[in-house]
């Protein structure tokens, strides 16, 4: 059997639009894939080395009960986390139930009242603005507990580091970062932004704190933001660097005194790291990261079709084919809310999961629009799984990522041309442009 007989009979794909995803593809295969490839097998290695370099064994996946002291998998994990990443110490912990957890969680360890933070990467992601109480007014957020929030928005989509040299007082104690485009229209800041940025605010403040939101951004390079001088790093199990095997955890890689602060907090002064059940999650954790540069890699190929095939229908995209790619995101503008909608429909109807369910916008916890979210995945709301999502507000920008397989997302892109098929000028440039 022709596999373009079993997208055309089983999935309802028409011959065109088949046709022009695989001419697409083509163009994509020669120009990118090799590439990324390069990194995989990079980071594929750099992982096991570091499971061997900590004597990784099939004992570890045992877990404890009560308290869980002495639990080796955790400490393993987490060494193993902390050498794929340089850094001297990490937390990788399933009670760390999201990557925003792990980023309050930071921010609230390394910040008091007075103290000042300042997001040199302009407007964070939604969620953070929650916790920050930038948005909203819940309690615990971190205006409340007396922090001073600043924002510097990027120049030229670079970190503007004279502005933020600038604005650095002696209340100053620590500035974020996010690595990821986030919910706005913009390439995700490259690793040589982010050192260089780094480089000129250490060369006058050495002593500042840096944090990187690394959300999305594992392993599509060979180095991490740890090797760049951020002094904590901190992501999502269910995104990147969980392969999509793990079920769910936060990491959260740095120095040595920096990562016992926010231990003590994740449970308590004294006891710290040294406690915390992982509930036989750490087989699926450390299988989720030796997964991952694969995964990641897969993702990556994934969101090049996707840029390339709306690029050539017209649609505004970020990145660009010609930016060099910092996170799995492929953001397309399409200024329209019905084809926001029908494009979320199609990534749904082309999941393992959950294909026979739609998608509809609403009102999410944390998030200031209402969001339309299509995700069809083994892990509930991972977006390291082929997903999309879209806040309901102009430009009406959608978010595609993931991809376990690449697979899955050339036939997610199918299924999203043959829904946009009903807008006639599309369908022209899918007939004709053969
Ligand atoms: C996903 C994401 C977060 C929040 O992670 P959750 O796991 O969804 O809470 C924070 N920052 C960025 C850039 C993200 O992409």
């Amino acid at each position: 059997m022709l596999t373009e007989n079993i997208l055309c009979k089983q999935f309802d794909v028409s011959k065109p639009v088949f046709d022009y995803v695989e001419k697409i593809e083509q163009v994509v295969k020669k120009q990118y894939f090799e590439k990324i490839e390069q990194t995989r097998e990079y980071n594929q290695y750099k992982v096991i080395n570091a499971m061997q370099e900590h004597k990784l064994d099939y004992t570890n996946f045992y877990w404890n009960t009560g308290y869980g002291y002495d639990d080796p998998g955790r400490e393993k994990a987490e060494k193993i986390f902390a050498s794929v990443f340089h850094t001297e110490d990490a937390l990788v912990r399933p009670s760390i139930a999201s990557g925003t957890h792990a980023l309050y969680l930071t921010l609230s360890s390394l910040l008091g009242f007075g103290d000042e933070v300042i997001a040199i990467s302009g407007r964070p992601y939604d969620t953070m603005l929650t916790v920050l109480g930038e948005e909203g007014n819940e309690p615990c957020n971190l205006k409340e507990a007396g922090v001073i929030y600043k924002e510097i928005p990027l120049y030229n989509n670079d970190i503007d580091w004279e502005g933020t040299l600038k604005e650095i007082s002696l209340k100053t104690k620590l500035l974020m970062i996010q690595r990821s485009t986030g919910y706005s229209f913009r390439p995700a800041l490259s690793l040589e932004k982010i050192k260089n940025a780094i480089e000129q605010i250490r060369n006058v403040y050495p002593d500042i704190l840096i944090m990187v939101d690394n959300c999305y951004g594992e392993f599509i390079g060979k180095i991490e933001p740890s090797d760049i001088g951020a002094d904590v790093v901190v992501g999502s199990l269910i995104k990147n660097p969980g392969g999509g095997i793990a079920l769910s955890g936060g990491y959260v890689v740095g120095k040595k005194a920096v990562i016992d602060r926010i231990a003590n907090r994740l449970t308590a002064p004294g006891v710290g790291r040294e406690i915390g059940l992982t509930y036989g999650t750490t087989r699926n954790t450390l299988q989720g990261l030796f997964f991952a540069p694969h995964i990641v890699s897969e993702a990556l190929k994934g969101a090049v079709l996707f840029g390339e095939l709306f690029s050539s229908l017209g649609f505004e995209v970020t990145p660009s084919q010609d930016d060099s790619r910092s996170d799995i995101i492929q953001a397309i503008k399409f200024n329209n809310e019905d084809m926001v909608v029908k494009v979320c429909e199609a990534i749904q109807a082309a999941s393992p999961v959950d294909a026979h369910v739609s998608p509809v916008p609403w009102d999410m916890p944390g998030y200031t629009n209402k969001v339309i979210m299509a995700s069809g995945a083994f892990v509930s709301g991972s977006s390291i799984e082929l997903s999309a999502d879209a806040p309901i507000r102009p430009p009406y920008i959608v978010y595609i990522q993931g991809g376990l397989f690449y697979d899955h997302a050339k036939l997610g892109a199918m299924i999203c041309l043959q829904k946009l098929m009903e807008y006639e000028d599309i369908k022209d440039k899918i007939t004709t442009n053969l």
